[in-house]
């Protein structure tokens, strides 16, 4: 019925003609629900016809159970159905996942992705089935039928990750200016980066080794098992584990003549836990050996717990609930023949083309703000959550 899939279609109004076409019940659905909704070019049909497949990575972090839990709900309350499934970060779980959304007549996907170059054939599937294709927190990556982004600024977030460190070492402020009593070190930092299948990883990575640069260069930090390139310090699937494996490797490797680290980029909560975990086992963390700077991402429940303990210093809080608002505002505009609302259309080039995005802000969380930011300000958990 239509050569390219809908979103891809400039104009609103070839927009609602092509989901009049394909009908409420989408690719695959031969049950006809709200065909001819669409007179006037107003809707693609009632709401409560409409299907939209949510395809999350995993259980296994908090994010994406609060990730998953708000799409659904704030979909759930324009009306529409939700076929929410986590993949329990196995690529052919999610294949298989999006395989049956397609198949069970979805109108729209929504994609986080486990790897970003995985499911070429599901969406070429999508895109012959005129479904759109939102990428959720992750870019997918080389395929022209991806359509729209949403999303932090990823770089930003890495830079962040960066300034937390030096602010935690006395060298800079929050914001990044440099301290006017900066010490001169030098300090030993260690790297770590996300899951090289995950777009935001290098981005992250990015962000933060462009601000610890210059200090790396004038010798206030110094990495000293010398593992800065990126494939070396990616950590595959973002798991904990084998973070702390390989914390547990440089602890040996690099520092067991008395050296100690004092600075661990950490690009998320989990990998800190277990970079903590593998510290803890070498001593740190008592008053003889005081825990290195150590950052995060995700503002997790157990990581802000554990910086209120003065165990991780900083994460990066970026609030779900907000990605979640964005990207169903997207879906509820694209089956509406809207549209949709993007605020970057030059950063993320997925290899094939640039993808219209919505980018939302994160912030710096350090102890002294955590009421003010996390409890006062966003309400994202409660003094009860925290112990506070
Ligand atoms: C997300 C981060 C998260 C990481 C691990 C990334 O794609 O942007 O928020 O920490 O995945 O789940």
């Amino acid at each position: 019925m239509f050569s390219r899939k809908l979103a891809g279609i400039a104009t609103g109004a070839a927009l609602a003609l092509g989901l009049a076409a394909c009908g409420g019940g989408g690719a695959g659905s031969d049950d006809g629900a709200a065909t001819g909704d669409a007179t006037g070019g107003e809707t693609g049909g009632a709401a409560s016809d409409m299907i939209v497949g949510v395809a999350m990575p995993t259980k296994s972090s908090e994010r994406w159970i609060a990730d998953g839990d708000n799409v659904k709900a704030q979909l759930e309350e324009l009306g529409y159905q939700v076929d929410l499934q986590y993949a329990e970060d196995d690529i052919p779980t999610q294949v298989n996942q999006i395989d049956n959304m397609i198949t069970n007549g979805a109108d729209v996907l929504i994609i986080a992705s486990i790897d970003g170059t995985a499911l070429t054939s599901q969406l070429e599937q999508a895109a012959a089935n005129n479904i759109p294709v939102i990428a959720y927190d992750r870019l997918i990556r080389d395929t022209e039928n991806v359509d729209y982004y949403t999303t932090f600024d990823n770089y930003k977030v890495g830079v962040q990750q960066a300034t937390s460190l030096l602010y935690g070492l006395g060298l800079t402020d929050l914001e990044g200016n440099a301290a006017a009593d900066a010490p001169a070190g030098p300090f030993n930092i260690e790297i770590f980066a996300g899951s090289p299948d995950d777009n935001n990883a290098t981005f992250f990575f990015n962000g933060a080794m462009d601000t610890l640069q210059p200090y790396i260069d004038e010798g206030t930090l110094v990495v000293a098992s010398g593992q800065t390139d990126f494939n070396t310090v990616a950590i595959l699937r973002w798991d904990p584990a084998t973070a702390q494996a390989r914390m547990e490797n440089l602890l040996t490797s690099t520092y067991s003549s008395g050296e100690r680290v004092d600075a661990v980029l950490s690009p998320y909560d989990g990998l800190s836990i277990g970079i903590l975990a593998a510290l803890n086992g070498s001593g740190y963390g008592s008053d003889a050996q005081p825990w290195p700077i150590v950052s995060g991402q995700d503002a997790e429940l157990a990581s802000v717990k554990s910086i209120l303990a003065g165990e991780q210093f900083a994460t990066i809080f970026k609030d779900t609930r907000e990605l979640a608002r964005v990207t169903v505002e997207m879906v509820d505009a694209i089956l509406k023949g809207e549209e949709p609302e993007v605020n970057d259309t030059e950063t993320y080039d997925n290899g094939v083309k640039v993808v219209p995005s919505y980018l939302l802000e994160s912030q710096i969380i350090v102890e002294e703000n955590v009421q003010e930011i996390l409890v006062d300000g966003a309400g994202y958990y409660s003094a009860e959550d925290l112990g506070l």
